[in-house]
């Protein structure tokens, strides 16, 4: 059967010790809500908000209680209504289209390239339908930002970017999350940072920040925030906006720090990964990589390729053969989803007719998780592996 790789898909790297000792120190004083501070203290969440806006160049930064819950904030702090059509991507998250529905919005669906990113043409077409567009950096694939900002400029609509999969990440050096009216991130357990659950928004917008921080529970404390607008900012806002509980606590915060200072070079080892995994499948035929434009400045935290046009069995006799030599490969056209669901088809509770270009490329569609607890030698197994694999099954077919 040749090698068979051991390393587990779902282990990221352990905590830094710097996290480990900030977590003890809060956990020893107890003051775990984030307007709980003595004296002079400033709480950890207002200084991991300050730190990431400084990160990202933003104005303003608010740290929430998960992804999804900065997703349905931006919505609602962007003035988005129950009933609203938004566009979004069909090739996503589930969390995404879930925001949209979360606050009685209606999804609708844009295709994906062989590129993994938002369908331009398709994008154009769909464009007079909604005043909105949640944009998901899926899988840390980034679109041609500059023309979507024309695009949707052009067309009055307003841009949220999803930008779970491209912390640390840019666009012809500007970073994800700057490009649109708000950036969301996650610091969920399997995204670049690590707390379990957590959320980050920016955005360079005082009025839409404001009616965010209100949203996400500040009572009138929001003068503790360091990297939130200014108090004249929510003078008119304060016994308007609803307050929809999803602040993130000191504990979070604390052990975020450190890995946000961690990012730049944790971002170099993903993307050495990356490299090690392209090298090792870059002309193994039948099998496509997705084009990476090098203005696209990646964070890889994962691995695509493509095996367009292969008949269902084929795809599915390398997943199994890729999983005997213990490669955990997720296919997005498989008839059932595993584990999570990220296409269009699977969230029915939104209108939807059939979309064949989509459907072509997801179809073919495989994925891994690239955790940097594998070294550069195991990423090369791996991809010997896959090419041993796709070769076997494509040669007796
Ligand atoms: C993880 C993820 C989110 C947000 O997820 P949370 O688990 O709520 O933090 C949003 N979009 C994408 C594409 C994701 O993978």
């Amino acid at each position: 059967m040749g090698e068979v790789f051991t390393g587990n898909f779902t282990q990221q790297e352990k905590l830094p010790d710097a996290a480990l000792a900030a977590a003890d120190a809060v956990l020893r004083h107890g003051r775990l809500h984030r307007y709980n501070t003595v004296d002079g203290e400033i709480a950890e969440t207002a200084l991991l908000e300050e730190e990431f806006a400084a990160s990202t160049g933003a104005s303003y930064a608010l740290a929430v209680a998960s992804g999804g819950y900065a997703l349905g904030c931006a919505l609602r702090a962007c003035g988005v209504k129950p009933g609203d059509p938004v566009l979004t991507n069909a090739f996503t998250l589930a969390p995404v289209p879930g925001a949209i529905a979360g606050v009685g919005a209606i999804p609708v669906f844009v295709g994906v390239t062989e590129s993994l990113v938002i369908d331009m043409d398709d994008l154009a077409a769909k464009m007079g339908q909604a005043k909105i567009l949640l944009l998901s950096h899926m899988r840390g694939h980034i679109c041609d930002m500059d023309r979507l900002m024309r695009l949707c400029d052009g067309a009055g609509v307003t841009v949220i970017e999803d930008c779970a999969h491209t912390m640390g990440a840019a666009w012809n050096g500007c970073p994800t999350g700057r490009w649109g009216r708000m950036g969301c991130f996650s610091t969920q357990t399997y995204k670049h940072i690590n707390s379990g659950e957590g959320g980050l928004l920016i955005s360079d917008d005082a009025e839409a920040m404001a009616r965010a921080v209100l949203l996400s529970g500040s009572y009138i404390m929001y003068g503790s925030h360091r990297a939130a607008p200014p108090p004249e900012a929510f003078a008119d806002l304060r016994f308007e906006v609803p307050n929809v509980s999803g602040r993130m606590d000191n504990l979070r915060a604390a052990i975020l720090r450190p890995q946000l200072k961690a990012l730049k070079r944790q971002a170099g080892r993903w993307n050495d990964r990356y490299a090690k995994m392209t090298a090792g499948l870059a002309d193994v035929p039948g099998l496509t990589l997705p084009v990476r434009p090098p203005k696209e400045q990646f964070v890889a935290s994962s691995f695509q390729f493509l095996l367009l046009d292969w008949a269902a069995v084929d795809v599915a006799a390398v997943v199994t053969g890729c999983a005997a030599r213990g490669v955990e490969l997720k296919w997005f056209g498989a008839a059932e989803p595993v584990g999570f669901t990220s296409r269009y088809d699977s969230w029915r509770y939104a209108p939807g007719a059939v979309m064949p270009g989509t459907d072509r490329v997801l179809a073919g569609l495989l994925d891994m998780r690239l955790p940097l607890t594998f070294s550069l030698d195991d990423c090369a197994m791996i991809a010997r592996i896959i090419r041993d694999v796709v070769h076997n099954v494509r040669g007796v077919t």
